[in-house]
């Protein structure tokens, strides 16, 4: 193809656009889907709005990797595990905007960082089966509701900028995967094996649900 040609037409980039919104994450649900709507969140400016049908996330970690602190201008990043289809955005869906870190496009592509267009929130990081949400948008009603939220590890511990002695498992990388060790101050091995069975049960359980 001429390279004259390698911009794309608009009419291809607005069929692009129509197409991600059908599907999850971005799909609004039908009101005979029965979406129960658990939890509601928004961006800081509000412009975005979603809510979570999910009472439990799949899994809440702490990462502690530099691009999550370079892009969350944070120490860390909390982010709490679900399926594309718990979430119904209620609003925003124009407002939302993607960047991959490993190849600094704004394209949307997967895995992606998803963000407010306006006031810059990050919304939540869309891997390619899960999206991990960032719970800090979430307005809790109480406690409980704050608990079901709770960390459960630090994960990219060894990028980290501060010691964090709260007793949760602390891995070097991945929470799962070759190469990451539990480290620090990570309670001892009885604990370990705690945690990696909940790991691979945690593993076993998404599994089931999405096959
Ligand atoms: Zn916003
Ligand atoms: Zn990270």
């Amino acid at each position: 193809m001429p390279s004259a040609n390698s911009v794309e037409h608009p009419n291809t980039q607005k069929e692009k656009v129509e197409e991600w919104k059908k599907r999850a994450p971005y799909r609004i649900h039908e009101s005979n889907e029965h979406f129960k709507a658990r939890y509601e969140a928004s961006c800081h400016c509000g412009k975005v709005k979603y809510e979570l049908s999910r009472e439990e996330p799949l899994d809440s970690k702490l990462c502690h990797c530099t691009t999550c602190q370079t892009s969350h201008a944070a120490p860390f990043q909390w982010a709490a595990i679900f399926h594309k289809d718990d979430i119904n955005f209620r609003d925003g869906h124009h407002h939302l905007e993607w960047y991959d870190p490993s190849t600094k496009s704004v394209e949307h592509k997967l895995p992606c960082k998803v963000r407010c267009n306006y006031c810059h929130s990050p919304i939540m990081d869309e891997g390619r089966n899960m999206i991990l949400l960032f719970p800090s948008l979430i307005k809790f009603q109480n406690d409980q509701e704050k608990r079901n939220f709770k960390p459960r590890l630090h994960m990219f511990y060894r990028e980290r900028v501060m010691d964090i002695p709260d007793g949760l498992p602390k891995w070097t990388g991945l929470n799962e995967g070759e190469g990451s060790d539990l480290i620090e101050d990570s309670p001892p091995d009885m604990i370990r094996d705690l945690e990696r069975k909940r790991v691979k049960e945690q593993k076993d359980r998404s599994a089931s649900e999405t096959g």
